[in-house]
């Protein structure tokens, strides 16, 4: 929808991320449609995974911004089988080796999935018929639902949508920074894909062919951003000098950017994060005053200047 809409619902005519730039190409509900074909076109594909932004942010019932309405989990709209939230690489290695295997991949975290009955310890979400006329209980549905998003701390989620129960696993554990350089220094691509080549240029690209992802999550809880329910409030970061990705050592891009959600890329953070999870009792402060164990990390200055 973003791709097609802007805020203001004006049809958007051009695409940065459709080769060529018309934007001809991506349906609404983009999420849905896919899904739909997939089981129209190719009809023994199980189980059908459901991942990616969209996915994640819609995971439970909730506010569509298009329709004005409260909408339930995309898991049910899309009719398929699983859904992986946040930054899902280690759910999908393990989703993988469950296939491979054959077991049962419903304890896996990071997973919702479409069940008949609460395991036990989840909580029980006010259901989608509930939240979709009682605003006090949407309320009470979010912050429960905002406050098992910690995978230090969380548990697992049920929400009723008529006889059947969305159940969301608890998050994934962040990733260790080795595993995090392991990710971004896989050696993609980082083009589009040849199919797609005589159809034109995809314009985004040329702003995110040589950026280098430093960290990721983020404490801001900017009431309208999705990053801290997406990524988690929890900054993680890479380690000071993945060499692969140092600025400067791209042949035709000197200067690349650092990318990350947060801004400036040295991410403050709580130290007691880690330790103690994410506070949950009071709206997150980055004033030094009132939370002393913020502190500033410098890392990431050095990384950035060019080599
Ligand atoms: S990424 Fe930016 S907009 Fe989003 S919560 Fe963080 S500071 Fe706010």
């Amino acid at each position: 929808m973003v791709a097609n809409y802007t805020a203001t619902g004006r049809p958007r005519r051009a695409d940065d991320y459709t080769p060529g730039g018309r934007n001809t190409k991506r349906p609404n509900r983009a999420t849905l449609v896919y899904a739909n074909q997939i089981r129209r076109y190719f009809k023994n594909t199980v189980p059908i995974m459901l991942g990616g932004i969209e996915a994640s942010l819609r995971r439970v019932a909730h506010y569509d911004f298009w329709t004005d309405k409260i909408r339930r989990s995309v898991l049910f709209d899309a009719k398929a089988d699983y859904l992986l939230y946040g930054m899902a690489e280690g759910s999908v290695l393990e989703f993988a080796k469950a296939l491979e295997e054959g077991s049962d991949p419903t304890t896996i975290r990071g997973l919702c999935y479409n069940g008949t009955e609460i395991p036990e310890g989840y909580l029980e979400l006010p259901s989608y018929e509930l939240v979709s006329k009682d605003k006090d209980a949407f309320t009470e549905m979010f912050h429960v639902f905002y406050r098992n998003n910690d995978p230090l701390n969380a548990h697992g989620l049920a929400q009723p949508h008529g006889n059947r129960y969305l159940i969301q696993n608890p998050p994934y554990p962040h990733l260790t920074q080795e595993e995090l350089d392991h990710v971004y220094g896989l050696d993609y691509e980082r083009d589009q894909h040849p199919y797609y080549a005589k159809q034109g240029k995809v314009k985004a690209l040329e702003t995110i062919r040589y950026s280098i992802p430093t960290h990721r999550g983020c404490y801001g809880e900017c009431n309208f951003c999705a990053i801290a329910v997406h990524e988690g409030r929890t900054v993680q970061w890479r380690s000071e000098a993945p060499s692969s990705t140092k600025p400067g050592q791209s042949p035709t891009c000197p200067t690349s950017p650092a990318s990350s959600p947060t801004s400036p890329p040295q991410p403050p953070t709580c130290m007691g994060t880690n330790a103690r999870s994410n506070c949950v009792r009071d709206p997150v402060s980055i004033n030094p005053a009132s939370t002393p164990r913020f502190v500033q990390f410098s890392p990431w200055i050095t990384a950035s200047r060019p080599t």
